[in-house]
């Protein structure tokens, strides 16, 4: 219900929300699995690169479902997706993915 609410006061459009191919959580942590799959094998055959990273800062994203760069920031060590405009985005399962495994091993390697 409160879920709900807060969509639709945050004007998110049906539109906005088929554009990427990550709209869910579940959607970004999938992603980041096949990214760290990629990573070590090189097969590069994943739908997000990973650009820039700063732990607590940001993460900028290359999705290539929608052949654009995502940026995802850190509202008071919250992730918030700019470009979808929302914290539920597979963007931010991917962010918060690669915060965990930041803070596993201490750093990022990409
Ligand atoms: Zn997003």
């Amino acid at each position: 219900m409160e879920r709900k609410d807060k969509k639709s006061l945050s004007g998110k459009s049906q539109i906005s929300e088929k554009e990427t191919a990550l709209s869910t959580l579940d959607f970004g942590t999938m992603e980041f699995m096949k990214w760290l799959i990629a990573k070590d094998t090189n097969s590069g055959d994943t739908l997000i690169v990973v650009k820039d990273f700063l732990v607590n800062k940001y993460v900028i994203l290359f999705d290539r479902s929608i052949l654009r760069d995502v940026i995802v920031g850190y509202r008071e060590c919250m992730p918030w997706c700019m470009t979808c405009n929302t914290d539920d985005c597979g963007h931010v399962g991917f962010a918060i993915c690669l915060k965990q495994d930041y803070d596993r091993d201490d750093q990022v390697i990409f």
